[in-house]
């Protein structure tokens, strides 16, 4: 099976690639001449996963239309949108997740800004995906990880508020912890497992 995941960042990429089962071949943006920045105007994650799937969706209906070899044997394409939601903050910054500051070492200061002596730190990942086929099935799976924010940030690896996420079960932030301890618990693993299980690979 062939499936385009619609995302332009590349650490995902690499996260999704590790994680899916060999039979799934991942194809990226690039690897389909998708060039555009798709706008995430949703107020959901399920609204925002879903628009980029549907726009990645139309542009391959089109190339396939025109005959493009580039999406011949494509099966449909995936999106994900991924929110951390902080117990103490009512679940925030959740679909503004990516927004929050800015940046993401901007993200990372304001999230351990807003739980600055603060006890109650649960926090989880919560990641929808969004898969639409070429045939016009369509189905959404989640996966969340529980955990908490960090008292300041640890280790560089993974991407965005990693370093400052401790998954239950662990005393490490998803920044020290190896990315095959990260892909074997995530909200994304998570996801991504539904996911499989549902296309039968
Ligand atoms: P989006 O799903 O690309 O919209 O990401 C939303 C925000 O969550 C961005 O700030 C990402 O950096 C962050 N994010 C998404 N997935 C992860 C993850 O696995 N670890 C840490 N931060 C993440």
């Amino acid at each position: 099976m062939k499936l385009v995941f619609a995302s332009n960042n590349a650490h995902k990429l690499e996260e999704v690639r590790r994680i899916m089962p060999s039979g799934i071949e991942v194809l990226s943006l690039s690897d389909i001449g998708f060039e555009a920045d798709i706008e995430e105007t949703g107020t959901t994650l399920e609204e925002n996963s879903l628009i980029k799937a549907e726009t990645v969706a139309a542009f391959i209906h089109d190339r396939l239309m025109n005959g493009d070899a580039a999406l011949n044997g494509v099966d449909g394409v995936f999106a994900d949108d991924t929110g951390l939601e902080i117990d103490a903050l009512g679940g925030k910054p959740g679909v503004y997740t990516a927004r929050w500051a800015g940046e993401p070492a901007a993200n990372r200061k304001k999230a351990l800004s807003e739980l600055a002596g603060r006890t109650d730190r649960g926090a989880q990942f919560r990641t929808v995906i969004t898969l639409i086929k070429v045939n016009g099935e369509r189905l959404a799976v989640s996966g969340i990880v529980r955990g908490r924010i960090a008292e300041e940030e640890y280790g560089h690896g993974g991407f965005g508020y990693d370093p400052v996420f401790i998954p239950e079960g662990y005393d490490k932030t998803f920044g020290e912890l190896p990315a095959e301890i990260k892909n074997s618990i995530s909200h994304r693993s998570r996801a991504l497992a539904e996911l499989v299980k549902a296309l039968n690979c």
